[in-house]
């Protein structure tokens, strides 16, 4: 039984510097982290206990769909990488680095690419397949914001799953495989999670769901239509604008388009006030350059009150990555500084695609091309040179939605978990190929599974605390029980303590004795805040009156038990706790 007083546990009262959320505030906090740089953490034991737990979990439920565990090496060569692709497509997410002998190599984001190769190297009949592997491992993503602790860290532990099938009704299979496992693993967690349709994004590949934890903490965004279940990350997610969402085309003779100075009026919510319009009125005008070996400039209006979903914007492109354009590339393109762009008048060579809820015979407030100045009256079809439109805008609250024609909602979410159908991206691109029944030289069809290893203990954190401190789910706890001796000194307290922690670790529960010599109150507030399900309270009074304090984390709930019976009294809520987030095998 581990002893607090020889515990790296270094909880504080105050709330640190720097964190916003609630799991990033409680882990450190809690004493749980450390961090050594920007997104980069060391897990002290309690997050690490955490952490095992976790694994135990995902293990079992990957074991159970038969996923073999492996572990592949986080260091990887580059010309893996270069042969998919992914060492352009990358750019500064990967850590790249030479060896001694100048060879470049990286430490891996991810695995498909090692995980291709191994499948070339050992998988040659159709007789072999299907086969899942998984591992849990460290990655490395030189992320551009790294925040919020553990959650977003440069260097994280993933789940990583990969699928092997001969064709894509197999691929179904394992998808469906592991979708159900993803459900078990947060399920047994105790967190809870929508399934939305997300992008592939830089995996590539057919069709992909992302396993999403709705908080206000969360950085991605999703729309859920609560009359039909519809659920999509807003990077994908379709709606119509509501038919009072649109600004009505103004009636009659069309204004004529002119210029108004604006001085220092930048954002559209600037300059619809300036002019006393909606932002609905005018225009947001944004430059983009694609990411391709002859770069080209992309202009693309949506309407003030909308976002530009550069997801849509990719695939408009046929598969072109984007970037938004450099102060002096905008100068470049359109003569005027950021703020004050539109298409109107813009010289040809850059591409103009407008959002379809944009109506070209309206009449808009858009830029000048001319610093401190905008222009009313703009109206697209008369006023911009050749345009296209296209669904270019991300989903709002309120959008009505495809399927039923429900209100959408719009909430911020944590994504814990990703699957993805990548089909024959990596198979082809790198020459993993098996010989079917008749013979025949076929590329296997592949899948990808991932889970933050991390984000299962944050986001539990984030759905269990108060403001006291964490609520660890039972399955999830570092410890399941503490035993807090308020008079340390007294030999009867200890030894009580002592054997009650025993009969419980006999019995197969994880205990942690708060042995410390601190005040009563520093060990209940820390007790508080670790969150074990359980907390036993022994004290001299207590014994002498022959009674022992249980409380249950969760609810507060107290009750008084005989010194006698407090190991089995607690073992029996112990089950009962675990039948919670039991699920049949
Ligand atoms: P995000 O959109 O949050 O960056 P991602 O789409 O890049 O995630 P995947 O490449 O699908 O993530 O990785 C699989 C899982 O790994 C994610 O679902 C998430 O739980 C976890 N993960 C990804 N990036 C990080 C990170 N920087 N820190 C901690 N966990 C991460
Ligand atoms: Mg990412």
């Amino acid at each position: 039984m581990y002893r607090l007083a020889h515990y790296l546990l270094p909880t504080t009262k105050e709330d640190p510097a720097g964190a916003e959320i609630p799991s990033h505030k409680l882990m450190l906090r809690a004493g749980m982290i450390r961090q050594l740089m920007a997104g980069v953490h060391s897990h002290l034991p309690l997050l690490w206990r955490a952490i095992r737990k976790a694994q135990e979990i995902v293990r079992e439920e990957q074991e159970r769909i038969g996923a073999q565990e492996l572990l592949m090496a986080a260091l990887s060569p580059a010309d893996l990488w270069q042969e998919s692709g992914r060492w352009a497509t990358f750019g500064d997410d990967m850590f790249r680095l030479k060896d001694r002998k100048q060879s470049d190599a990286a430490l891996a984001p991810t695995h498909e690419e090692i995980i291709t190769e191994h499948a070339r190297a050992f998988i040659h009949s159709y007789r072999q397949l299907p086969q899942m592997w998984f591992q849990i491992q460290g990655k490395f993503r030189d992320e551009p914001r790294p925040r919020s602790g553990v959650l977003r860290g440069r260097q994280f532990i993933m789940k990583d799953a990969y699928s092997l099938d001969v064709d894509t009704a197999g691929l179904d299979v394992s998808y469906a495989n592991q979708r159900e496992a993803y459900q078990r693993t947060f399920r047994r967690c105790g967190i809870e999670f929508v399934i939305v349709g997300a992008s592939s994004g830089l995996m590539g590949g057919s069709g992909s769901e992302e396993f999403m934890v709705l908080t206000p903490s969360g950085e991605d965004t999703i729309a859920v239509c609560p009359n039909c279940g519809y659920a999509a990350n807003v990077e994908v997610a379709a709606g119509h604008l509501p038919p009072t969402g649109q600004t009505p085309p103004s009636a009659g003779a069309l204004p004529a388009m002119t210029p108004v100075e604006t001085p220092g009026q930048k954002s559209i919510d600037d300059v619809a006030g300036f002019l006393k319009v909606s932002p609905s009125q005018t225009l947001k005008s944004m430059l983009y350059v694609t990411q391709e070996a002859t770069p080209r400039a992309v202009m693309v209006v949506v309407r003030g009150d909308h976002e530009v979903n550069v997801d849509r914007l990719t695939k408009v492109l046929g598969g072109v990555g984007v970037r938004p354009a450099h102060d002096a590339e905008v100068q470049q393109a359109t003569g005027s500084p950021a703020g004050f762009i539109s298409p109107v008048g813009l010289a040809t060579g850059v591409m103009i695609l407008l959002d379809q809820d944009i109506l070209p015979e309206g009449a808009y407030v858009a830029g000048a091309n001319r610093a401190e100045h905008h222009c009313t009256g703009v109206v697209p079809a008369r006023d911009f040179p050749a345009f296209t439109r296209e669904h270019l805008r991300l989903v709002a609250e309120g959008d009505l939605c495809v399927t039923c024609g429900g209100s959408l909602t719009v909430s911020r979410a944590i994504e814990l978990g990703h699957i993805f159908k990548l089909g024959l991206r990596y198979s082809t691109t790198m020459g993993a190929m098996f010989l079917d029944a008749e013979g025949k030289q076929q590329p296997i069809v592949m899948g990808s599974y991932g889970i933050g290893m991390e984000r299962i203990v944050a986001c539990a954190i984030e759905q269990h605390h108060d403001d006291k401190g964490i609520c660890f789910p039972l399955p999830l706890a570092p410890f399941h029980v503490a035993i807090l001796a308020l008079d340390p000194g007294d030999e009867a307290v200890l030894e009580a303590a002592t054997a009650l922690g025993g009969s419980l670790e006999a019995a197969g529960w994880d205990v942690v004795l708060d042995d410390r010599e601190e005040r009563p109150g520093v060990k209940f507030a820390d007790a508080d805040l670790i969150g074990l399900p359980f907390q036993v309270i022994i004290g001299r009074k207590g014994l002498g009156a022959g009674t022992l304090e249980i409380k249950r984390r969760r609810d507060g709930e107290r009750e008084n038990v005989p010194v006698a019976e407090v190991s089995s009294r607690l073992q029996t809520l112990l089950q009962e706790e675990a039948a919670r987030y039991a699920l049949p095998s």
